[in-house]
């Protein structure tokens, strides 16, 4: 349980993570870009968290092309990669970073598949329920390339890591209780190919519909 009445920790990096830190139970995964359109709008910042109330922000420069250690981490077979919305952040880390994340989880699959109930499928309504903490999204359009965040946006982009170890948690739990596990794991499964239809122009294309 993340110790709520401290604030959060944040580590700023340039670049890359660092090498030699320590994910045991997974790490929840945010990336902030210049916009929603793939093909144009680069990849400015990188958050991670092991779900200890610690915050990695990792700032990515005009023209970076790689992360060596990030990257070794996203394909790292023995850590699980958390993400809300896990579809735009793997496309962004691939598209610009050439990082092929696996295994991962998404709290907003995870979500459609247990919370049948309610329509709020959005990390600020799914972290409101399931951690009970109420989310400040003022930052989210915000110029994330700026090379000196301000305190605003680096908290706000440290939020959203930092509660879904417990949203995933909890989300679990339903999903056994509801007996999804499998339809949950092929959603992810099939994740890496979802993103290879968006890189490569499906974007806006449901190729399953009518
Ligand atoms: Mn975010």
């Amino acid at each position: 349980m993340t110790d709520r009445a401290s604030p959060p920790v944040i580590h700023l990096h340039q670049g890359d993570l660092p090498a030699g830190l320590s994910f045991p139970n997974g790490v929840a995964v945010d990336s902030e870009t210049q916009g929603l359109n793939l093909a144009r709008d680069r990849l400015c910042l990188v958050q991670l968290s092991a779900g200890d109330g610690i915050c990695h922000l990792v700032q990515v420069a005009q023209g970076q092309t790689g992360a060596p250690n990030l990257k070794a981490l996203c394909e790292d077979p023995s850590v699980v990669k958390i993400f809300h919305y896990a579809r735009f952040d793997i496309a962004a880390l691939k598209r610009w970073l050439g990082i092929d994340c696996a295994p991962v989880y998404c709290t907003k699959i995870a979500s459609r598949l247990a919370r049948t109930y309610t329509d709020g499928h959005g990390l600020k309504d799914v972290v409101r329920e399931l951690a009970g903490v109420d989310l400040d999204k003022q930052q989210q359009s915000s110029d994330w390339a700026r090379t000196d965040l301000s305190p605003a946006q680096q908290g706000y982009a440290a939020n959203d890591v930092l509660y879904l170890h417990e949203v995933r948690d909890r989300l679990d739990e339903m999903i056994r209780r509801e007996g999804r596990q499998a339809m949950l794991q092929s959603c992810f499964d099939f994740l890496p190919h979802r993103v290879a239809l968006d890189l490569a122009g499906w974007g806006e294309v449901d190729i399953f519909h009518h």
